[in-house]
C-alpha cells in the first residue's frame, strides 16, 4: 500500500456522531465543478435537513468583488464513496447566478442563468408530471496525461494506430485507464447514482458511462454527480479529466452525450407515432437545441465518426449517422425509446433534459 492509498482509504467515521457534508455546484465556465466541505452535528437522510449555504462567486466568474456572495441550495443527497460511513455529497443549486460582466440588468436585478431552476420549472409543469419522462445518459470522456494534456496510452507527441481495435476492448495495447473507469462505477453505486454500465469508446484513451434510466430532474442531478466523482477519482489517479467534444483534431472520434429519452405514452402500446411526432417537432426546434447542446459541439457533429452534421437534422432506425436514432427493439414493438445523439460531452443534463420535455411536451408547433 502506497501513501496515498492509505491516506485515501482513511476511514475514521465510526469515531464520532458528526458527519462531513461536501457541497457541490457548478461554477462559472458552466463545466467547472466545485466543492467545499462542513461539519453537521448527525446523520442527514433527506436534503430539507441541510442548512443552505453560501460561497464566493467573484471567485469562480459568478459575481463582482462587491457584492460577490451566491446561496447555494441543497437538492440532492448521495452517500460519499471517497468519506464513506454517514458523510454525504450533496448537490446545490443556486438561487441566482451573476454573471460575471452584465452581471445587472438595467434595472439592478441579479440576471437568472440557474440552469437547473429553469430545468425544475419545466419539470414540475402538470403535463410532464404526468408523462413521467425518462433519462438514459451516454456520458462519453478522456483520460488525458497531466503534464502533457494528451490522452493517455498515447505516446508523447506521437499517435497510436488508427482506430479499430479499442472500442470496447482488452488488453495493455488497447484499453488504457480502465481502473479509473471501474473506481468511479463501484464509487457511483455506492453513493446512489443510478449508473446504468461504462464502455471503452472508439478513441483510445476515451471511455463512456451511461446513467439512467432516471426520471426527471433527478437525470441532471445524477449525471452532475457522477461527473463530480469521476473527476476526484482522475485527481486520486493524477489523471486528468476533459469533456472537450473533440479533443484530438483528425481522424479520432468525438465525444458526445447521446440522451436517450422516453415518455409514458412512448413506452405505452403504439408509442411508436408519438416518438415520430416527438421527433418532428425536434426537427422543427433543430437550430435552437443545437445551440443548447454544447460548446464547440461544431467540431464533433461533422457527418463522420458516427455523427450526423450539426447543419442537417436526420433521424433513422438503427441509424448511428443520424441526429436521432430509434432503435430495432422499438421498432419491432412499435414502442420504446429514441436516442438524440446530438448533444456534446460538455453539455449541461438540466439543460438538455428540460429542452428535449419542453419541445416533445409542452411546445405546440
Ligand atoms: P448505445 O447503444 O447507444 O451505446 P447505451 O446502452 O450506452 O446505448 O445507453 C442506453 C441508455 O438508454 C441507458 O442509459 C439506458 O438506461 C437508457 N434507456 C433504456 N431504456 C430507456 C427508456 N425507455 N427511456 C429512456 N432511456 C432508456
Ligand atoms: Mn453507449
Ligand atoms: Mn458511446
Ligand atoms: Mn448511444
Amino acid at each position: 500500500m502506497s501513501l496515498l492509498s492509505d491516506l485515501v482509504n482513511l476511514d475514521l467515521s465510526g469515531s464520532t456522531e458528526k458527519i462531513i457534508a461536501e457541497y457541490i455546484w457548478i461554477g462559472g465556465s458552466g463545466v467547472d465543478i466545485r466543492s467545499k466541505a462542513r461539519t453537521l452535528p448527525g446523520p442527514v437522510s433527506d436534503p430539507s435537513e441541510l442548512p443552505k449555504w453560501n460561497y464566493d462567486g467573484s471567485s469562480t466568474k459568478q459575481a463582482r468583488g462587491e457584492d460577490s456572495e451566491i446561496i447555494i441550495h441543497p437538492q440532492a443527497i448521495y452517500k460519499d464513496p471517497f468519506r464513506r460511513g454517514n458523510n454525504i455529497l450533496v448537490s446545490c443549486s443556486y438561487l441566482y447566478l451573476q454573471v460575471m460582466c452584465d452581471a445587472y440588468n438595467p434595472q439592478g436585478d441579479p440576471i437568472l442563468t440557474n440552469k437547473r431552476h429553469n430545468a425544475a420549472k419545466i419539470f414540475s409543469h402538470s403535463d410532464v408530471i404526468a408523462e413521467e419522462p425518462w433519462f438514459g445518459i451516454e456520458q462519453e470522456y478522456t483520460l488525458l496525461q497531466k503534464d502533457v494534456k494528451w490522452p493517455i496510452g498515447w505516446p508523447i507527441g506521437g499517435y497510436p494506430g488508427p482506430q479499430g481495435p479499442y472500442y470496447c476492448g482488452t488488453g495493455a495495447d488497447k484499453a488504457f485507464g480502465r481502473d479509473i473507469v471501474d473506481a468511479h462505477y463501484k464509487a457511483c453505486l455506492y453513493a446512489g447514482i443510478n449508473i446504468s454500465g461504462t464502455n471503452g469508446e472508439v478513441m483510445p484513451g476515451q471511455w463512456e458511462f451511461q446513467v439512467g434510466p432516471s426520471v426527471g430532474i433527478s437525470a441532471g442531478d445524477q449525471v452532475w454527480v457522477a461527473r463530480y466523482i469521476l473527476e476526484r477519482i482522475t485527481e486520486i489517479a493524477g489523471v486528468v479529466l476533459s469533456f472537450d467534444p473533440k479533443p484530438v483534431h483528425g481522424d479520432w472520434n468525438g465525444a458526445g452525450a447521446h440522451t436517450n429519452y422516453s415518455t409514458k405514452s412512448m413506452r405505452s402500446d403504439g408509442g411508436f407515432d408519438v416518438i415520430r411526432k416527438a421527433i418532428g417537432k425536434l426537427e422543427k426546434r433543430h437550430k435552437e437545441h443545437m445551440a443548447a447542446y454544447g460548446e464547440g459541439n461544431e467540431r464533433r457533429l461533422t457527418g463522420k465518426h458516427e455523427t450526423a452534421d450539426i447543419n442537417n437534422f436526420n433521424w433513422g432506425v438503427a441509424d448511428r449517422g443520424a441526429s436521432v436514432r430509434v432503435g430495432r427493439e422499438t421498432e419491432k414493438a412499435n414502442k420504446g425509446y429514441f436516442e438524440d445523439r446530438r448533444p456534446s460531452s460538455n453539455m449541461d443534463p438540466y439543460v438538455v433534459t428540460s429542452m428535449i420535455a419542453e419541445t416533445t411536451i409542452i411546445w405546440q408547433p
